[in-house]
């Protein structure tokens, strides 16, 4: 690297400015130039006082009013009363010194009209809010001559993420200082020249001096919008190289038996109870086609809740098993993985007790391995998978782990993941002499650039269209606090059950006495149920949001509903993470077959859970779930000819942001349309955080949804440098800024670990 940017911050500012920064993460030259200004403070605007909360360390654009020394009676020495304003409210700024003569330079600057920013801990004296000692510096006080003071009175104020010890300006004298001297030579541009023109993007070095140092609102924009496209740039050319790689590799070709001969997949479509959808057929084909290539698919398939991704996979497998070879289908949680197998076996019949009297001749086994099985089970289901009678083997991502072996892997469905990351899938692919091919399902519909960024190294298909002759779903916001809709609801619960049918009812904890939702505090679940709540990325948790009722829990309203006069003789369930796996299993087999008829339950049943009896969906605290996971639960209803009906219990004012939320997702069943929503409502850090560890950090200034064209671009930029020149030969700075970001992410990673 010929840049300046991996240079040690504490040899170009000296230990004594460099300490501070490195509280901040901040360690080098390049760390520090990317520390982009969190927002831009107008001289012209001054910060509105209303949002000061007690507490907080705050930067406030304000004007002084008045300062005055005095000299106290209560103690010996003094103290400067400053007073400054946003033309409303009033913030009273004190300082205090042994003789008044310390305070008099603060007095000289702090003249009543100058415009300054002021920094430190917002506190309430008397009533008044204050900041004691406070940090500040005045709008073109420091400058050399009038002119300078007119320019820098102009200019958008870069405010930095900053804290008590390092306060914004701190970090943008730092700032000024690293950046000044350097010249073109200096810093390396990720983006060719090319890119940069074809998208009117400023050169590296200019940027960072507008990002930092703006003259006007425009230079700044500009600025970011160029860093923008280089997070999104070099993240796409590093999923190109990977998917390039992968593509070099070896698998074996699993072509589909010819016409004619014994097959199982011709076997189980001439079977099939239904005619396969447009999406699945055309899905299937692309599939078909990839798997009888000799280099490992690497496909994610998203679709539709209720779109039948099931069937797709099922048909792929088979594919892979005619040919001798095997299948692994990874669930996210051990109720999943045994419902897959129950699933699996039941859709294949015959064809999955190959050995087994009445079993077809050339049928196969569906094997399933999960840590709850006991020690004879397991054996014989490993030897399964070893010896080759298992084409399918079924379990928990545990499955790739250890000791589990397989006579000849060839394909691995990842189910319904969000939980299995780029590190997962590229140790996957490292498995083996020959890597197996790979498709990935989502549980949910993902907006296509979430797609590109988080799953950037996969192919995409996708299943929009549900299977006809359902009778679909409907939707209502019911309001917690009224006791005639919550009457209503159980009766209509009554309703469907007395139709032969059953019901689910949701909560978001387990316990009445715990203090988080199901799932958050205890150790790892199995993420059996841990519920996606809005609450607790808005920071308004359960306990934090004094007024807010405490979110409803299972045990809780299980106990509730055997009192409930509307639902007396029906038998009650509960499911949730705590529960043993065979009680897990016992509660699903019952509601299942019908001797339960109401379901109390966490998110557990989130995701793929198939009850096609089920009619109702009661979801207590609806508010405070994310829309996608929403969305995904009441899948769970109205998956057979009847139709179904999801109540949303909500505690959201009217009005409110919660509430709006909600009645969006009782108004559209569009799942695509409800993930973006959702992800509107999201910072990014959630949105790839929860979709995927680690990658997060090398996204400052990008979003997600917003940047959509941008990351399109980007993108297509970025498969044209990596299909001319894999290996970056011809881009040391690209090459360079990529193993930067490995490097960030290993860390980052070591660290979790
Ligand atoms: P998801 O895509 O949400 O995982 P599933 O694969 O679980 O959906 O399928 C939902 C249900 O639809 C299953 O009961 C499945 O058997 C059924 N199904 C799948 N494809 C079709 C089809 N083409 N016609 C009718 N029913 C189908
Ligand atoms: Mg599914």
């Amino acid at each position: 690297m010929t840049g300046r940017e991996g240079e040690a911050l504490t040899k170009v500012l000296g230990a004594r400015s460099a300490g501070p920064l490195a509280k901040l993460g901040l360690t080098t030259v390049g760390d520090l130039l990317r520390h982009y200004p969190r927002r831009y403070g107008d001289p012209g605007t001054l910060t509105d006082m209303d949002r000061l909360a007690l507490g907080e360390h705050v930067t406030v654009m304000a004007r002084v009013s008045r300062a005055t020394v005095r000299t106290m009676r209560s103690r010996a020495g003094a103290m400067l009363q400053a007073v400054v304003t946003d033309g409303r409210q009033e913030l009273a700024l004190t300082f205090f010194a042994k003789r008044g003569g310390a305070l008099r330079p603060h007095e000289e600057k702090l003249r009543p009209g100058r415009v300054g920013l002021f920094t430190g801990v917002v506190s309430e004296y008397r009533g008044t809010r204050q900041l004691t000692h406070p940090d500040y510096v005045l709008v073109g006080v420091d400058a050399d001559d009038a002119e300078a003071a007119m320019f820098e009175a102009s200019r958008p104020i870069p405010i930095y993420p900053a804290s008590s010890s390092v306060p914004s300006w701190r970090i943008q004298r730092a700032v000024r200082t690293v950046l000044d001297p350097l010249t073109e030579a200096d810093v390396e541009d990720p983006v060719p020249p090319d890119v940069r023109d074809r998208h009117g993007l400023p050169g590296r070095l200019d940027a960072l001096r507008a990002i930092h140092q703006p003259v006007d609102q425009r230079s700044w924009q500009q600025a970011r919008d160029r860093f923008r496209f280089e997070e999104a740039f070099v993240l796409q050319v590093a999923l190109a190289q990977r998917r390039a790689h992968a593509a070099e590799q070896e698998a074996t070709a699993r072509p589909l038996r010819p016409q004619g001969e014994a097959s199982l997949l011709a076997d189980f479509d001439a079977g099939l109870p239904f005619t396969l959808t447009e999406g699945q057929r055309s899905v299937g084909e692309d599939l078909a086609h990839e798997l009888a290539q000799a280099r490992p698919m690497q496909r994610l398939l998203q679709g539709e809740v209720g779109s039948g991704k099931t069937v797709v996979a099922l048909r792929a497998m088979l594919q892979v098993v005619d040919d001798g070879g095997q299948a692994a289908l990874l669930a996210p949680t051990e109720v999943l993985a045994a419902q897959h197998a129950r699933t699996l076996r039941t859709l294949l019949g015959p064809l999955a007790e190959g050995g087994l009297l009445g079993g077809a001749a050339h049928g196969t086994r569906v094997a399933l391995l999960t840590g709850s099985l006991g020690a004879a089970a397991r054996k014989e289901a490993l030897l399964q998978a070893a010896g080759g009678e298992a084409g399918i083997v079924v379990g928990t991502h545990a499955l790739l782990g250890e000791q589990v072996q397989f006579a000849d892997l060839g394909l691995v469905v990842v189910d319904e993941q969000h939980r299995f990351g780029v590190e997962q899938r590229d140790a996957l692919r490292a498995k083996g002499r020959v890597a197996p091919h790979v498709l990935v399902m989502t549980a949910t519909p993902i907006p296509r650039t979430v797609a590109m960024t988080v799953f950037g190294d996969l192919e995409t298909s996708s299943l929009t269209e549900v299977p006809a002759g359902r009778a679909g779903i409907t939707s209502h916001v019911v309001p917690a606090g009224n006791p005639r809709w919550m009457e209503r609801t159980w009766t209509r619960v009554r309703e469907e059950v007395d139709k032969g049918h059953r019901a689910y009812v949701v909560c978001p904890r387990i316990h009445p006495d715990d203090d988080l939702p199901a799932g958050g505090g205890a150790a790892d679940q199995d993420f059996d149920d841990v519920p996606d709540l809005l609450a607790l990325v808005d920071g308004d948790g359960p306990g934090a949001g004094g007024d807010r009722p405490p979110l409803r829990a299972v045990l809780e309203v299980a106990d509730m509903l055997r009192e409930t006069p509307a639902l007396a003789g029906l038998d009650v369930g509960v499911l949730h993470g705590q529960m043993a796996p065979a009680d897990k299993e016992s509660a699903m087999a019952r509601f299942a077959s019908g001797e339960l008829q109401v379901l109390v339950s966490t998110t557990v049943i989130e995701v793929g859970v198939d009850v096609p009896e089920a009619t109702v969906m009661v979801v207590f605290d609806a508010d405070r779930f994310g829309l996608s996971q929403l969305h995904q639960l009441r899948g769970r209803v109205g998956r057979g000819a009847a139709a179904g009906l999801c109540l949303l219990v909500s505690t959201a004012e009217p009005g409110t942001p919660a509430a709006t939320r909600v009645e969006a997702l009782a108004e559209t069943t569009d799942g695509f349309r409800l993930a973006t929503l959702d992800l509107e409502l999201r910072s990014e850090g959630d949105v790839l955080g929860a979709a995927q560890s680690g990658r997060s950090s090398s996204l400052r200034l990008l979003r997600v949804v917003q940047d959509a064209d941008l990351i399109a671009d980007a993108r297509r930029e970025a498969s044209a440098v990596v299909d001319a020149d894999l290996e970056l030969g011809d881009h040391p700075e690209l090459r360079a800024a990529i193993e930067a970001q490995l490097d960030d992410e290993q860390e980052e990673f070591l660290e979790r670990a």
